[in-house]
């Protein structure tokens, strides 16, 4: 009995429109919606399938690798559908290889661990989000491998930082919590002269807003989770650099971090409104950010260029927007800011960010909770500190929202 009929299966069918590669003066926001899409894998469909299997039938991939120059195995090493969003973020950050994980956190370990040794030295921020700092904390002493962790002020001048023991460096830009810029170039160059490799977190930037390979990184890394998956409803993690350079990390995916091709194909859908979702994200912040900067409720506002004019020029220099997410620090600490987080009444409040809904989070009490007091000074995390992640809605509304909230937090008097 023969199967429905597919190019594959009939080769006199004439190509037609089958699979092209986009033409090379297609922009972003048209590689996001036709990127890695491989229509003559999947019978002509046009949205990518989900390849739900764990394995693949040995002779039927290599049939199919005949024509398609390509063997799929066994999912925790390669499927489908997800080389489909793979591909779309390799193209978007323009770096040549592309690899997805089961979540950020296992895209920073799977990298971490695939270049450093018993002896070598990570410089990382102190800045960073909190699960990435304890990871490096926790897992690098164990391995001999020393951590030089950099305060925002030690930053401003990589060039002092790395010794010829360094093998990588790990910096996010915006940092998480506190929206900090650090300078990309001027990091790959400090990293450079010692052979390091540089990776950039660009989680809270996305590929719109800022383009990490372009300024010298040699890896860029993301929280797919966040504004790439786009919707609250998936955790993944992708790395993006030169093929020598991801190639290494993992070879065989023995750490068995892979991505579940269910999560790829929404991570997939997601990514063809990233350029539309990030631009009302830019601007929602934006909004809340001028409307809230002299309330009487907020002490500091954290927001990418606001640290100092030097961040300011950095910021203008190296990315396209600001992004969707601020911090404020308000007056009257955890108590005012667990009043502002009961008063919203649109913005939701939970972890995370990047998503089409706003949300709004206490970085003590969420993403740096395991963090003793003293070491949340350290880090700049005063308890009065609140994330505001901007969705897509309506930007009046949420400048409502917020600003009624920080007349209800400021206004309480404690009898
Ligand atoms: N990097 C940054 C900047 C993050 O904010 C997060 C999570 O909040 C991660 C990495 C970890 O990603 P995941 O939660 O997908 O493991």
């Amino acid at each position: 009995m023969s199967g429905p009929s597919t190019p594959e299966s009939n080769p006199s069918r004439p190509p037609g429109r089958r699979h092209r590669p986009l033409p090379p003066w297609a922009g972003p926001g048209t590689w996001l919606v036709h990127g890695g899409s491989r229509a003559d894998l999947n019978a002509g469909a046009v949205v990518y399938p989900i390849y739900q299997t764990s394995t693949f039938r040995y002779p039927s991939a290599y049939s199919e690798a005949s024509t398609a120059g390509e063997v799929f195995l066994y999912t925790r090493n390669r499927n489908p559908t997800v080389e489909g969003p793979a591909e779309v973020l390799r193209g978007l950050e323009g770096g040549e290889a592309a690899r997805l994980f089961a979540s950020g956190m296992a895209a920073v370990t799977s990298t971490v661990l695939s270049f450093v040794r018993s002896g070598d030295e990570v410089v990382a921020l102190t800045d960073l989000y909190g699960g990435t700092s304890e990871l490096l904390q926790d897992l690098l002493p164990r391995f001999g491998v020393r951590l030089r962790e950099v305060t925002d002020a030690e930053a401003r001048s990589p060039e002092g930082l790395f010794s010829p023991a360094t093998r990588l460096a790990l910096i996010e830009s915006p940092t998480n919590p506190l929206l900090r810029v650090h300078d990309i170039s001027r990091w790959s160059a400090a990293a450079d002269r010692v052979g390091a490799v540089l990776v950039v977190d660009g989680t809270f930037a996305t590929p719109i807003n800022q383009r990490p390979l372009a300024l010298g990184a040699d890896l860029v890394l993301h929280s797919a989770t966040k504004y790439l998956g786009g919707h609250s409803d998936l955790i993944a993690g992708g790395v993006v650099g030169p093929r020598s350079l991801v190639e290494r990390i993992d070879p065989g995916q023995r750490f068995g971090a892979s991505l579940d091709p269910f999560a790829a194909f929404l991570l997939h859908r997601s990514l063809r409104t990233l350029g539309l979702r990030v631009a009302r994200q830019n601007e929602n912040a934006r909004a809340v950010v001028t409307a809230i900067e002299h309330h009487p409720a907020v002490a500091q506002v954290h927001y990418p260029g606001r640290g100092s004019p030097e961040e300011e020029q950095i910021a203008a220099r190296q990315m396209q927007g600001r992004g969707g997410v601020l911090s404020v620090s308000l007056r009257g600490g955890a108590d005012a800011a667990e009043r502002f987080l009961a008063r919203l009444e649109i913005i939701e409040v939970a972890a995370s960010l990047g998503g089409v809904e706003s949300l709004a989070s206490r970085p003590a009490a969420t993403s740096h909770r395991h963090f003793a007091p003293e070491e949340l000074a350290r880090r700049g995390i005063d308890p009065g500190l609140v994330r505001l992640a901007l969705g897509i809605e309506e930007p009046a509304d949420l400048v409502r929202d917020v600003t009624q909230a920080l007349d209800a937090a400021s206004a309480y008097r404690p009898s």
